[in-house]
């Protein structure tokens, strides 16, 4: 994989992209309803993921359990749509504003976010529904 080597300086505050992986070659991509500012899905990039989705236009990830470049909607035909990337100070996560084409969330919930934590509860009844 091909580093490009920033001082701290042109990382947080230049023009140039060089996003920095991880050991495991993946960064963290939040992708954002453009609309609602809701946040739809977390999950991982690497080069390939990346390129794919500036590319096409269409959010591409990593799958970590499936070890295969995945597009977001291949089989469900709910893409993601790119409006906006966002990088953030040290370049290794992203925030992408995208229009989904449908729920975002494999359970057809319209973001993977559909649940609330009680911060207090204990685990056996912690989980309740994120609508509001
Ligand atoms: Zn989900």
């Amino acid at each position: 994989m091909r580093e490009t080597v920033l001082t701290t300086e042109e990382r947080e505050s230049g023009c140039v992209f060089a996003p920095k992986f991880d050991s495991a070659g993946l960064l963290t991509a939040v992708v954002v309803n453009a609309n609602s500012k809701d946040v739809l899905v977390v999950a991982f990039m690497n080069e390939e993921a990346l390129l794919r989705t500036r590319e096409t236009g269409k959010v591409h990830f990593w799958s970590r359990s499936r070890g295969s470049l995945w597009l977001k909607g291949e089989t469900s035909g709910n893409y993601l749509m790119v409006e906006d990337i966002l990088v953030d100070c040290d370049q290794d996560a992203l925030v992408i504003l995208a229009k989904p084409a449908g729920p975002t969330c494999h359970t057809g919930a319209e973001s993977c976010f559909y649940r609330r934590l009680d911060p207090s509860a204990p685990d056996t009844r912690a989980l309740s529904s994120a609508s509001r």
